[in-house]
């Protein structure tokens, strides 16, 4: 098959021992797809760093020389939630790589993944809570620029609200940002997409889909993008440690499968990242993002 999802080593990196973010998710997620039978070897494209030309239309460039020389200051280190390294900088610009890369990919065969990404707390000037380039706001500015598209939508499922992506794009017309969230947890200082739906703590699989069902449609009347980025966050999940709403493994499914029936329905091809997911068991994490990968395929490659 046409490879559909980027993936390498490096989005993998071995961080300190007791570090909160499970790395190992990717190593567990990855495997699990061919085990599974959902995507085989070739079905993967290892992705290319992502130029600089590319990164500074939405970050800027001393924060992009700063970070990639390892000469940020201890407190912006800090905020990252990341050591400073070199792994660390080549990891996050393989990611931002995978993101540009699936946006072409998809476009061409419908749906493309990366099997990272999705480092939507990534703002103009400064990284935050694991997110040091914004892959998703990278890619869409490209999308405009160099593909010449005329709207993209960027449509946020994590559980935490897109508050780096909605900050980039805030006067730019041509980029929809939606994002549908828990309410009251990080980010504290939220800032306004272009659709923001903040949902209550603890709601539950059947209230969030019947809300999502009529945020797709108002998101995808008004928008009218010819390519969507879908941030497909597993934090949603019940029991995630840093979210607060309260869906089980198969509502994060269908979930995914209101996301692909809307894009193949108004026939927008689709980039999917992973975002978030905390769950005290990593492996109910790959469960949501394995499923994720399915609902995709089946759609658009049945
Ligand atoms: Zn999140």
């Amino acid at each position: 098959m046409n490879p559909v999802s980027s993936w390498c080593r490096e989005y993998a990196l071995a961080l300190p021992e007791k570090h909160p973010f499970p790395m190992v998710k990717y190593l567990m997620l990855q495997a699990q797809l061919m085990e599974d039978g959902v995507l085989a070897a070739d079905g993967f494209f290892t992705p290319q760093e992502a130029a600089e030309q590319h990164i500074i239309r939405v970050h800027s460039q001393r924060y992009v020389e700063e970070w990639r020389n390892l000469r940020l200051p201890e407190t912006a280190v800090r905020r990252t939630g990341f050591p400073q390294s070199a792994e660390v900088v080549k990891r996050e610009l393989l990611i931002t790589g995978g993101t540009l890369e699936a946006a072409h990919i998809a476009l061409k065969h419908g749906v493309a993944f990366n099997l990272a990404g999705g480092t939507h707390h990534a703002h103009h000037d400064f990284g935050a809570a694991y997110c040091l380039l914004n892959d998703v706001g990278i890619s869409a500015a490209y999308a405009i620029h160099e593909l010449k598209l005329r709207s993209v939508l960027i449509m946020d499922l994590d559980v935490h609200q897109g508050d780096g992506t909605a900050v980039l794009f805030k006067d730019v017309p041509e980029v929809f940002t939606c994002s549908v969230h828990g309410e009251g947890i990080w980010p504290r200082n939220k800032v306004f997409s272009d659709l923001d739906v903040a949902l209550p703590a603890s709601t539950r699989g059947t209230a969030y889909l019947n809300q999502l069902k009529k945020t797709l449609r108002t998101v995808l009347y008004s928008a009218r993008p010819e390519l969507m980025f879908y941030i497909a966050g597993a934090d949603v999940l019940e029991g995630d440690k840093l979210g607060n709403l309260a869906l089980s493994e198969v509502d994060c499914q269908l979930r995914d499968r209101l996301v692909f029936e809307a894009c193949k329905t108004y026939g927008i091809p689709v980039v999917v990242t992973m975002g978030g997911g905390y769950a005290p068991q990593v492996q109910k994490v790959v469960n949501v993002h394995k499923n994720t990968f399915r609902e995709g395929l089946y759609l658009y490659h049945s």
